[in-house]
């Protein structure tokens, strides 16, 4: 009998939860290539790229297809990296193919070679040495004038933002070089006494640096801390212990944290390049810097939810900021969560981790109550700043302007008067939720997103001229006239931030009013340019939860909350907490420096508990009581859920999906806790009928081995075909 012909076992970004297998390429020997190295397949009539997993016998009587080429000599996923990967892979029951393509940047995926990840600077060229004294004044020479001592371009970004234009020009010229720079030793700050002598840390700051440095293997550390106390101090000198051991740091940030202030912070602390992971980075960058990482180049990484998947082969430390932020949870495609990945991997890495919030997730305290994480404490605002006063604002039958009652009016007033910048916090864009005729009671609907029992409103923008839907995205002009009744009485109802900005603007000419949203600043850097205008003066920003955080906002002394009512009645079993979170990460913005805050809560409900709880006893109060909630209603952290969803233009193929797979759930284990099918809490979503099945379990042993039992023939199965369906391990929302 001839020996079977060796072939590689590739994984490759398909629904298909299975390896494929080909021939290497070229003639060379399966066992030549090395687990984790990338390959390039055909695939159908494509060309795609996978990684291989494995080499084996072929299986007798199948087609084999022969690989088209190695991009790479060496493997690009290895060691504890690969095999959290595959961990990840099985813990939500994706295809080990989606979750590696997931992982490798963008640039990678599509199969481009492995870019340059040298640090590159910027010198004067002997003819820009001759020409510098002799150039005119302006940007191009102060650009030069930097340039008298090669400076790297992290410095660069600091010093002088926006400086790639004009030292293009200046290259053009011949006057500037590009040159590659050596990296910065990887101890030790950039002038001596420079990281711990700007502060002397506090007490409590003190404590949270030694238990965190005094951690050895895989530690969790909660580092529990009210805004303003510090937090940043203690990631900072954490991560120069780390730096000064020989060790890589990663560091997770909220979506909308990530500021350009926070990151100069870092690389004006450190004295290492602090390299920076996010949105706003050309896939390029992205992939030079993952591979920094993977060849311990890069010493500090910064970076937003899907930097969880650097590389970090000399890692000493993780730090996940606002750990509780719901930016770490990937809401499609592979629906990880970046905070609980960050874990696993402090685990397979055998690293300390610390979780840092002022308002931890509920499942976090409840692993520090029990004892799984050690629990570190702030309970004081570092220097001088004192906690702000928080004071409910009951606005029942008090006449209301945009949304604004009195009392709120006159406190702005004075803030302004008293020199003070105000923060009018409204979580809902556009002009007003809804638009309603006053003849006939018509109001607006989404078409694609409306049925007969749930209609979806469509916001007001653009000062009542257009309609849009938050949910699908759909846009068309508003009606002049109602559609029903033909009256020209059509009334915008309920308050965004547009119409709350107009409002100001007409009351308070004297002073800038800004609105900060994803409507009028979709760049970080744009936001950046709004605050600077503002700079120290007296003024107003109104805006949305883009403003709870990130930003540095040292003159703002008020911050007025209007429109929670609504948030006090949903149906979401985290709505609460969620509220809690964002009230008080949002009165956590007033009083950062030397003045005093107040916030102000107005609400038709100034006796509903979350509000007393929050207002008297705190957040760790509400999140006491409401821990006993959900262990009284069997929610998690006490129990674990799953969410299988499915959708369709017709509502039968998504219902008979999920029938099939509660049958197949149910026999798998009788125990078991199935709700549903039914219709998702948002019913119909641009013209697809959307079903669910929330699955719940008191183990996640248990929880695990009924959805092993199910899912490989879910993907097989008749109804699988007629829907697009998810399944959603540890859902962050029921929707
Ligand atoms: P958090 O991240 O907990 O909200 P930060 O780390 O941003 O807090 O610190 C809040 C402010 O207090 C910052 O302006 C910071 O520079 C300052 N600060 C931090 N630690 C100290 C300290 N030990 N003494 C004085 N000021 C401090
Ligand atoms: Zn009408
Ligand atoms: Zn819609």
């Amino acid at each position: 009998m001839p020996a079977p012909v060796h072939v590689l076992r590739v994984a490759l970004p398909t629904p298909l939860p299975r390896l494929f297998d080909y021939l290497p390429p070229g003639g060379m020997a399966a066992d030549a290539v090395a687990v984790g190295q990338r390959v390039q397949v055909p695939f159908g009539k494509r060309d795609v790229v996978g990684v291989v997993l494995g080499h084996g016998p072929a299986a007798e009587g199948v087609d084999l297809r022969e690989a088209l080429a190695l991009p790479d000599p060496a493997p690009l996923l290895q060691g504890e990296l690969l095999a959290s990967l595959r961990w990840l892979a099985g813990y939500l029951h994706a295809p080990v193919g989606e979750v590696l393509a997931t992982a490798l940047p963008a640039a990678l995926r599509r199969g481009e070679p492995l870019p340059e990840t040298a640090t590159f600077g910027w010198r004067r060229s002997e003819a820009g040495e001759t020409a510098f004294p002799a150039m005119r004044a302006g940007k191009p020479r102060a650009l030069a004038a930097l340039l008298d001592a090669p400076r790297s371009e992290d410095w660069l970004d600091d010093a002088a933002p926006g400086w790639r234009s004009t030292m293009r020009s200046l290259r053009d010229r011949g006057l500037v070089e590009r040159i590659e720079m050596e990296l910065a030793p990887a101890t030790g700050p950039r002038t001596p006494g420079d990281a711990a002598a700007l502060f002397r840390p506090n007490d409590e700051q003190q404590a949270a640096i030694d238990a965190i440095r005094d951690a050895r293997g895989f530690v969790p550390l909660l580092l529990d801390g009210v805004t303003g106390s510090g937090k940043t101090e203690v990631y900072l000198q954490a991560i120069a212990d780390c730096l000064a051991r020989g060790k890589q740091a990663l560091v997770l940030v909220p979506e909308i944290g990530l500021t350009p202030q926070a990151l100069a912070r870092f690389r004006a602390r450190l004295g290492v390049p602090v390299h920076a992971l996010h949105s706003g980075l050309t896939d390029h960058e992205r992939a030079a810097t993952w591979l920094a990482a993977a060849r311990g180049q890069a010493r500090v990484v910064v970076g937003t939810r899907s930097a969880v998947f650097v590389p970090l082969p000399e890692a000493g430390l993780l730090v996940v900021d606002e750990e509780h932020d719901g930016s770490y949870k990937q809401f499609d495609g592979i629906r990880y969560h970046a905070r609980d990945f960050a874990i696993l991997r402090a685990r397979a890495l055998a690293v300390p981790i610390v979780l840092g919030s002022a308002t931890p997730a509920l499942e976090s305290l409840h692993n520090a109550a029990s004892g799984r994480y050690a629990h570190l404490r702030l309970r004081h605002r570092a220097g001088n700043a004192t906690p702000p006063r928080v004071r409910i604002v009951d606005v029942r039958k008090r006449p209301l302007q945009a949304g604004l009652g009195d009392e709120a009016l006159r406190a702005i007033r004075a803030a302004i008067d008293a020199g003070g910048q105000v923060l009018v916090f409204r979580n809902r864009r556009g002009y007003a939720p809804v638009l309603l005729c006053h003849d006939c009671g018509w109001s607006a609907h989404c078409p694609r997103c409306s049925t007969p029992d749930k209609p979806t409103p469509m916001t007001v923008h653009a000062h009542g001229r257009r309609l849009q839907c938050h949910h699908c995205g759909h846009r068309r002009p508003a009606p002049q006239a109602c559609p029903d009744c033909a009256s020209l009485g059509l009334q915008p109802q309920g308050n965004g931030t547009e119409r709350i900005e107009a409002e100001l603007q007409a009351r308070f000419g004297d002073v800038p009013v800004l609105r900060i949203d994803r409507g009028s600043t979709g760049q970080r850097d744009a936001l950046q340019a709004h605050l600077d205008r503002l700079g120290d003066a007296p003024g107003i920003l109104v805006g949305t939860q883009m403003l709870a955080k990130g930003h540095d906002l040292p003159r703002l002394t008020l911050v007025v909350v209007v429109g929670i009512d609504e948030g006090l009645f949903s149906a979401d079993f985290r709505s609460g907490e969620k509220l809690a979170q964002l009230l008080v990460q949002v009165a956590g913005r007033a009083g950062r420096a030397e003045r005093p805050g107040e916030v102000l809560l107005q609400t038709h409900h100034p006796e509903h508990p979350l509000l007393q709880t929050l207002v008297h006893g705190g957040y760790h109060a509400f999140a006491e009581g409401e821990l006993a909630l959900r262990e009284a209603a069997g929610f998690p952290p006490f129990a674990h859920l799953a969410l299988l969803r499915a959708e369709a233009k017709q509502a039968d193929p998504p219902m008979q999906f999920l029938q099939r797979a509660a049958a197949g759930l149910a026999e798998a284990d009788p125990d078991i806790v199935l709700h549903g099918p039914l219709p998702a809490p948002m019913p119909r979503r641009a013209g697809y009928q959307r079903l669910q099945l929330v699955v719940s379990a008191a183990a996640r042993r248990q929880l695990h081995a009924v959805l092993d039992a199910l899912v490989p023939g879910l993907h097989a199965s008749p109804e699988a075909r007629k829907v697009r369906w998810s399944l959603d391990v540890d859902p962050v929302d029921l929707y």
